[in-house]
């Protein structure tokens, strides 16, 4: 008996693996074009930390004009959740981060490298489990779990390190023929690694994000095929990477300390290894601790928040590109108007302990993304939102014509408005402009320098009276403000004002503030010029006669 015969008696109908290496040949590709995916596991929602990481390594194709695919890592086939594949590729689609290959739906997929979900791959990865066999590059162990949980007692109480290696290696020694009987006699089996690594022995490794650093070479006989047939983590990136050609592998740094047993990997295989860029979570500040973002803590941590508070993926994007590289900011200034795939992305500029998310950061960002939409588009978006989250914002929004002249407000001119961070937030922001909501609404006047009834009161009957009229253009409209207030006593000019500030109740800015708080109830909203002209004659008369009788 000997190793040929053994892998034989183990897998008898896979096929060689130079089958797989013709057919998935090396690909062709431009000069310096890199190969990156996303491979996550259906096994929960979509964490906001994988979508970072599938943008980055979008980026880095892109850039590269390279490959971005997808490959659906469900060899865990417990912990898969209902309809976890559909929810990661929607995700992407969502985020317009649909793949150049790989899984579009739960059951389709494009591309020449597949399949792309290793549930499919069984018979690929029993192929190279049998090419390991044949060279006695890995072996069937027979220990059962308790005899392995026996093993691991027994470390633990010699503190020495738990695992399978070396002497506490059982099945690693024997014979071929002994473990061709444990097979025929019908004894369990899975399939490990011969690990040729010395644990006193160093590897450097050079990760494109953490840099240099020396590890202990492996020396654990891992298992690379488990009692299903499917293989593990490990085995299963070794070739799904090899032979769909990734040359940079993206992935979460909860990896970086199985490198070692990585490269080792690939080397016993004949692969080359590719580069490896090892993302830091995303962090979160809690009450001054930094911490990861936690699937069951943090609802920011799951992308669908994103969807459901109405932030634009546009913004997501952008937000995370921001704490991916820090002179994205920058960059995004000088280049208002390019898309966000122009951005020279620089993977090891990359924080090497984290970047801390920010909320506030993201929707200032957000804001910025949707100043730059035309009306036309955040009524769209908006109202797909709507559809879905809001009825009451669907039906404020349903006369288009006149929405749209009320979201045009300070939009499309160089120094649009930015006060919509998210859809969630339109209804809020927008429906005082809206004479069914404005009259029904029981609102408080929130006047503030100019305080006392008596003022307004004569601010708001003099200006209906004799300064307010519809047709002036922005200039005139501003400069009867000012005749008003100088008619009232008040500064026409705010540095007027300033130079004498004992001369003055007030200037011509707190007269504007009344008449805007009694226009809208707010005191902050965007040019009051323009929402006049939007409100028209007879809602102003009738909301400035309100505010009046509302003393
Ligand atoms: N399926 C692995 C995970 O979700 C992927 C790691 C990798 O990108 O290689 O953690």
């Amino acid at each position: 008996m000997n190793y040929k015969e053994l892998a034989d008696m183990i897998f008898p109908d896979v096929k060689e693996i130079s089958y797989y290496e013709n057919k998935y040949p090396k690909r062709l590709l431009p000069e310096g074009a890199v190969v990156t995916r996303f491979a996550p596991s259906p096994t929960g929602f979509v964490h906001i930390g994988g979508l970072y990481q599938a943008l980055v390594a979008i980026m880095v194709a892109k850039k590269t004009n390279g490959v971005f695919f997808l490959r659906v890592e469900d060899t865990d086939q417990k912990r898969e959740i209902e309809n976890g594949v559909t929810d990661i590729v929607n995700s992407l689609k969502n985020f317009d981060m649909a793949p150049d290959e790989g899984m579009i739906s739960d059951t389709e997929e494009i591309g020449e490298y597949g399949p792309y979900k290793q549930s499919l791959r069984k018979e690929i990865y029993q192929a190279y489990a049998k090419y390991m066999l044949e060279q006695g590059k890995a072996y069937p162990c027979f220990c059962t779990p308790e005899e392995g949980e026996e093993i691991r007692q027994k470390q633990e109480k010699a503190k020495v390190r738990t695992g399978y290696y070396g002497v506490w290696a059982k099945c690693r020694n024997l014979s071929v023929e002994e473990m061709a009987e444990k097979i025929k006699a019908g004894e369990k089996y899975i399939i490990r690694f011969k690990s040729p690594g010395r644990e006193d022995r160093k590897i450097k490794h050079k990760d494109i994000i953490k840099g240099n650093v020396d590890f202990p070479e492996n020396d654990q006989d891992i298992v690379i095929i488990k009692a299903d047939g499917l293989p593990t983590y490990h085995f299963a990136h070794s070739v799904d990477d090899h032979l769909m050609g990734t040359t940079i592998v993206i992935r979460s740094d909860e990896w970086l300390s199985s490198v070692p047993l990585h490269l080792q990997l690939f080397q016993e295989l004949g692969f080359k290894a590719p580069k490896y860029a090892h993302i830091s979570p995303i962090m979160k500040n809690d009450n001054g601790n930094k911490r990861k973002l936690s699937k069951r803590k943090d609802p920011e941590a799951a992308v669908s928040y994103y969807e459901e508070l109405g932030i634009p993926s546009l913004a997501v994007k952008e937000y995370l590109l921001n704490i991916a590289n820090s002179t994205f900011e920058n960059w995004r200034r000088q280049n208002k108007d390019k898309s966000i795939e122009e951005f020279d992305f620089q993977l090891n500029k990359m924080s090497v302990s984290g970047a801390l998310f920010d909320m506030v950061k993201l929707c200032d960002v957000s804001k910025l993304v949707i100043s730059k939409y035309t009306a036309e588009e955040v009524y769209n978006n908006a109202m797909d939102w709507a559809k879905k989250y809001d009825e009451e914002l669907v039906n404020i929004l349903k006369d288009k014509e006149y929405s749209l002249k009320v979201l045009g407000i300070e939009r499309g001119n160089a120094k649009p408005r930015k006060d919509i961070a998210k859809w969630a937030d339109m209804k809020e922001n927008i429906e005082y402009m809206y004479d069914n909501i404005f009259f029904e609404k029981n609102c408080e006047y929130p006047y503030q320098k100019i305080s006392d009834k008596e003022s307004i009161k004569k601010i708001l009957e003099l200006y209906l009276e004799k300064y307010y009229d519809e047709n002036d253009d922005k200039q005139v409209w501003f400069d009867k403000i000012k005749d008003l207030s100088e008619e009232m006593g008040y500064a026409r000019e705010v540095k007027e004002f300033k130079a004498n500030p004992e001369l003055y109740k007030a200037h011509v800015g707190d007269v504007s503030t009344v008449l805007r708080v009694a226009l809208t109830t707010r005191t902050n909203t965007p040019d009051m010029y323009e929402i006049m002209q939007v409100l028209g004659k007879e809602s102003v008369q009738k909301r400035l006669k309100l505010a009046i009788e509302k003393l």
